[in-house]
């Protein structure tokens, strides 16, 4: 089948790499020729395990092309996905230009009939007014369907190659069937692709996130009162997951949600739900204990220094959202950032994969940028685990207390073991583990 993806960023490049990875001639389009020129080159712009090679794979055997000219993109195709961003706007409500200038551009470029697909994360009723916004606009059949990506950023191949349902929302047979011909060789073990209404697929996408964001909310909520009263939320999280009721994801407690999709879809279900006069007062909530939870170890820190951290120098291990991703959108890394500069501190931060984006972000501030995590420890009075990267979770921590200027270490995601890291020296503050027995 011939497609267009419009939109190559984290999804688009997921998903026009995977189709063509499947068979079918794929153009990838994108407004940014710094990005296509990359492409072009064989280097992707994102982070992403294993999507390099599978590019270049898909790119030799001509499968896989990329391009700034979405006329170019669609002439001859039968299916185009929009991809492109959806963020949160000032009023909390996804801002849709880069979606309608998207749609416009290919209304007014189509040669034939289309399925038009939209796989960026849209609010209810998107698929109706865009129904009828590119109807408008184009002399050609446009079947409109709504099918929201649930990859995960860090594994995003494995979840697009074996999703644990597909959500489609079309109104006609030709999109149903033409969405079949796509889906069925992706869901091989008789995962399912669940047909269903514009809003219902809508809607579903929205659920998923606030309901995981909740979940996150839950445990962090949970885990201040775990600290208070003694007991270890690691050992909770444990007792409650082997309940196949509530089970084992999405349930550690840590700095709080980040990244490019949870906060704004939270946002924008709030947001919609304000504007329709439905309010969502379990939603607010979820958002409120993330907003604070991302000021815990500002709180820890506190403890130690108090509240002015001039001539302090603290470390970060960790600015990505979360660990194998370089996206560094919306993360709880960036809001300690801000505020330790804001009480004065010196600030170093090691990540293995997102410091290229941050590059430009701190000019003028005291924030240095260090690839050599031990490095960026030198002379530090705290070292901030902010984001459990692999490489983070076995250092050799002699060397680290040798480095520290004060051996603390404010651990945001659990990954040590607090006896052990008192055994060796460390004052060791985690997320909800039994703060009565720990100093
Ligand atoms: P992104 O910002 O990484 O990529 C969007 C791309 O679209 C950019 O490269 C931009 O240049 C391009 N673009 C914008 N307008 C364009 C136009 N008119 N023509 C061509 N290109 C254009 O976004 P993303 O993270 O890939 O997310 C895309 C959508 O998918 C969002 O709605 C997001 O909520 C949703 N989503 C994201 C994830 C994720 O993990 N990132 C997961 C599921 C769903």
């Amino acid at each position: 089948m011939k497609i267009a993806v419009i939109g190559t960023g984290y999804v688009g490049l997921v998903t026009g790499t995977c189709l063509a990875e499947n068979g079918h001639s794929v153009v990838c389009v994108d407004r940014d020729p710094a990005k296509v020129a990359s492409l072009e080159k064989g280097q992707i712009p994102i982070y992403e395990p294993g999507l390099e090679d599978m590019v270049a794979r898909n790119a030799e055997a001509h499968r896989l092309s990329f391009t700034t000219d979405t006329a170019k993109g669609v002439a001859g195709v039968e299916v185009v996905f929009l991809a492109v961003g959806t963020p949160s706007s000032e009023n909390g409500r996804a801002d849709l230009s880069q979606l309608l200038g998207a749609a416009d551009a290919v209304a007014a470029a189509l040669t034939g009939p289309v399925v038009l697909v939209t796989k960026s994360t849209v609010p209810v009723g998107t698929a109706r007014m865009l129904m009828k916004r590119v109807r408008e606009r184009s002399a050609h059949t446009i079947d409109i369907v709504s099918n929201p990506e649930f990859l995960k950023e860090g594994d995003a191949i494995n979840d697009f190659m074996k999703p644990d349902r597909v959500v489609v929302g079309c109104d006609s047979e030709n999109a149903q069937r033409v969405m079949r011909n796509i889906y069925e060789p992706f869901v091989r073990t008789d995962n399912p692709i669940l047909f269903m209404d514009f809003e219902s697929s809508e809607l579903t996408k929205y659920a998923s996130n606030a309901f995981l964001a909740t979940r996150i909310s839950f445990m962090n909520e949970l885990s201040r009162v775990a600290m208070t009263m003694g007991a270890d939320i690691e050992t909770v999280r444990k007792g409650m997951g082997f309940d196949r009721r509530i089970g084992h994801l999405f349930m550690f407690a840590g700095v709080g949600y980040g990244g490019s999709c949870f906060p704004k879809d939270v946002r924008e279900l709030i947001a919609l739900g304000r504007e329709e006069g439905v309010p969502m007062p379990l939603l607010e909530a979820v958002e409120n204990v993330n907003e604070q939870q991302k000021a815990i170890l500002i709180e820890y820190l506190e403890r130690e220094y108090g509240k002015d951290l001039k001539g302090k120098t603290i470390t970060l291990w960790g600015l990505a959202f979360k660990p194998r991703t370089d996206d560094i959108r919306d993360a709880p890394a960036l809001r300690i950032i801000d505020e330790l500069v804001a009480r004065g501190a010196h600030v170093r931060v090691s990540d293995p994969a997102a410091l290229g984006h941050a590059k430009n972000m701190f000019a003028g501030k005291p924030v240095e940028l260090v690839e050599d995590a031990y490095e960026a420890l030198r002379g530090s009075d705290a070292l901030l685990v902010v984001t459990e990267w692999a490489e983070f979770r076995r250092p050799d921590f002699e060397k680290m207390k040798g480095l520290l200027r004060k051996p603390v270490v404010l651990d945001g995601r659990n990954i040590y073991d607090p006896a052990a890291m008192r055994a060796l020296g460390f004052t060791y503050r985690a997320i909800g583990r039994g703060d009565k027995h720990a100093s």
